[in-house]
Order: C-alpha cells, then structure tokens, then sequence
C-alpha cells in the first residue's frame, strides 16, 4: 500500500560532544532514532555516507572546510558562542551532510519518492563561509546544491519550519534564482534574521511570528502566505528543513505549536511535491531541543510523510 521511507543516519551523528549542559545534544538523535523505530512502520534505515569535498565546497568556502574537517582537536574547542567542534565533530558533519546527498540520489534515482534524514549537528544557520548556531555545514543547501548541480534539476525549493530562521541557507541561495526558500520562524528570536522584506532575488518568502503563536496563526501564515508561493514556485524537489523547536514544550523559543501541526504542514508539503515534483520530498532533522517534543513531532512528520 505504501512504499517504504528511507531514513538515512549514523552512530558518527551520536558521537558529535557538545560538552555537558549544551540544549543541542546527542540525546536529541537518540531519541528521534528511537521513536521512530517504536512508533513508524515501514521506515528502512540506511547508513548515511560522508558528503564530499566537492559536494560541500557547491556552498562552502575552502576555509569553512578547513576549519571543520582539518582542525583535529584533541579536545572541545568553540567555534562560536554556541557551537561546538570535538573530535568525533568532523565526521559527525560529513555524514550529516552525506545523509541529505544520498536522500537526493534516493529520490531522484528513480527510487522512493520521499526520504528523511535523522541526523546532528544541525545545519540552516550555516553561511558559506561560517559554522554557527549549532550548525558545522548546511546539509539541506548541500543537498539542494547537489539537486541543482548533480542532477540538473531547475527549481528546487527549501521549506524550513525550525523555529528560527535559517540564514546560512537564506544567504547561501539569496542570489540564486533556482532555489526558492521559505520560512516561519518566531522574531525576536536568534539569529534576528528573517524580515519578510528579506526577499534575495524574489526568492525568499519570510513569515516572522511573534512569541505566543499557536496553531491557528501559525497554519494561517503557511495557508495564506507561504504555500501560495511554494504552489506558485512549482519546484521540482521539496527540501525540507525540519526544526521541531517550535513545539510548546521547547525551552529556547516561546512558540505554542503541537505534534499535530507539524503533521498538519508535512501533509500540505507532500501535497504539493505531489502535484509539482512527482512526489519527491527529502526531509532533514534541524533543531528541537525538549525530547518528549521531539520524539511526538518526529513521528508525527515521518507518519505524515507515509501519507498516514
Ligand atoms: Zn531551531
């Protein structure tokens, strides 16, 4: 009745050291994994590949590069405030990227036509040519990178419902007309980006929430503002970047939003990849931070994505 979904992960992703007390933990992967497992039938995980040095250089920089993956650090060292680079970090990074490449490959081969990647550390908050917010590289701009130039496709949109915005992927596609990026994220909130008169080359579609929205206003901005434009985009390939912190239990943001619209979203997603993209949607895990949050959401958009 339904195909399977692949999920691509590795145990590489787990080994990612935030050092203790950090919200973006490894805990977070391991309950996702786990509710998955219990709570979705018919999911047939894959072991994520390394992404490679000409996959990642598509939307990084030589040094952003050398930085993550030559640094060797014998210990945790800060690449910002917030994120972290350890030991295990570089690999962590290369499969989580190489999760999104291999998911594209998977839907655009002629194989199942959704995928998702249960994957750490995150990556929207990305630029070229800076790791911050968490985020080491931008796995859903190297995996749209990879769509456009791997495999030619001409429109490939990036649907991100994490809670804050993703400026690293906003900045690495502003100027690139193939790519369109849409998002709803609370403001004020980390990283301040994400005006709706942030528009690149009117390619970039914002909604700015105020802390406090819960499911109705939330459904409004994507009903009235947000999947009009995806419709009218007509993208070949639906990305999707899949931050549950949006969730009521989640501790580093104030927005009100249940498992349920979650679901709600990923279904009005797969409705338009079906219409436009003969069905082809790759999911990647963001950010989310309370694990019960993240257990209910993942299984509730993995369900969705089966069409249940
Ligand atoms: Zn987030």
């Amino acid at each position: 009745m339904h195909m399977p979904i692949p999920v691509f992960t590795h145990p590489a992703c787990l080994a990612h050291d935030t050092g203790p007390g950090h919200a973006e933990r490894p805990q977070r992967l391991g309950a996702v994994v786990e509710a998955l497992r219990d709570g979705v039938d018919g999911l047939d995980w894959r072991e994520a590949p390394r992404a490679t040095r000409g996959q990642l250089l598509r939307v990084h920089s030589a040094a952003l590069l050398e930085a993550v993956l030559e640094t060797q650090p014998a210990a945790r060292v800060q690449l910002d405030p917030d994120t972290v680079l350890s030991p295990a970090s570089a690999e962590a990074a290369l499969r989580a990227a190489g999760a999104g490449i291999a998911a594209v490959d998977c839907v655009l081969g002629g194989g199942e036509a959704v995928a998702f990647c249960a994957v750490r550390p995150p990556g929207h908050h990305a630029t070229r040519g800076d790791a911050m917010g968490f985020c080491l590289f931008n796995s859903i701009a190297v995996a749209a990178a990879h769509a456009l130039d791997g495999h030619g496709l001409a429109r490939v949109a990036v649907v991100d419902f994490d809670v804050h915005h993703g400026n690293g992927t906003q900045a690495i596609f502003e100027q690139d007309a193939r790519v369109q990026y849409l998002s709803s994220h609370q403001m004020p909130l980390y990283p301040d980006s994400g005006h709706p008169d942030e528009r690149g080359v009117g390619n970039i579609f914002n909604v700015a929430l105020p802390p406090g929205t819960g499911s109705r206003r939330f459904r409004e901005a994507w009903e009235d503002t947000l999947l009009p434009s995806l419709q009218a985009f007509e993208p070949q390939l639906v990305l999707v970047s899949a931050g549950f912190d949006a969730h009521w239990r989640d501790p580093l943001a104030q927005l009100q939003l249940d498992a349920v619209d979650f679901a709600w979203l990923t279904g009005a997603l797969l409705a338009i990849a079906r219409r436009h993209a003969q069905g082809r949607l790759v999911s990647m895990l963001e950010g989310g931070y309370d694990l019960q949050a993240l257990r209910e959401c993942s299984v509730a958009h993995v369900s969705a994505l089966r069409g249940h």
